[in-house]
């Protein structure tokens, strides 16, 4: 297996789990799919997570892109988007590209006020807003940071959990 394709089904297995409940609390599988996802995006990407009941994933949706630090949308696209995915709520993550700031800009942070208030209004709960890089996630909003190294390795099929290493390491 390359790298690519363990990734790849990295990625996959998290939406697996993600469509059975997504754990708003921390919100690291999230997290850590988008940083997979986004993991060679040179530019700024939006990534809507449309949440149901007991907070189920139903779908993920690319809602922007755009140049190399800022990337903008609007609350009212974003909110018709919720009411067409028959969202209950929302996660939006965004990513910081390699080399740039990783930690949420007072423009993430005005943006993501705007938002929860115009979500609020159409009965869509704001779920939380995230940045992630490579290495983690920061929640925009209370600034609780993730780590990424321990999911990323217990993910890759090549781990071996009894010793805590991967297997080509025995
Ligand atoms: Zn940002």
């Amino acid at each position: 297996m390359t790298d690519q394709e363990i990734l790849t089904r990295a990625a996959e297995l998290l939406v697996a789990r993600m469509r059975k409940a997504v754990r708003i609390g921390d919100a690291n599988e999230l997290c850590l799919h988008a940083a997979i996802r986004l993991r060679s995006e040179v530019r700024e990407v939006v990534l809507a997570y449309w949440l149901g009941h007991e907070d189920r994933l139903i779908a993920v949706e690319e809602i922007a892109a755009g140049g190399d630090a800022v990337v903008s949308y609007s609350p009212r696209d974003l909110a018709r988007k919720a009411l067409l995915a028959n969202a209950t709520s929302v996660a939006i993550v965004h990513n910081h590209p390699p080399g740039t700031d990783p930690r949420p800009s007072d423009t993430d942070r005005q943006a993501a006020t705007s938002i929860n208030q115009f979500l609020s209004v159409v009965g869509v709960f704001p779920a939380g807003h995230f940045v992630v890089t490579a290495e983690g996630a920061e929640n925009v909003m209370t600034g609780d940071r993730c780590t990424f190294l321990t999911e990323v390795r217990t993910l890759d099929p090549r781990y071996c959990e009894r010793c805590n290493a991967l297997k080509e390491n025995h």
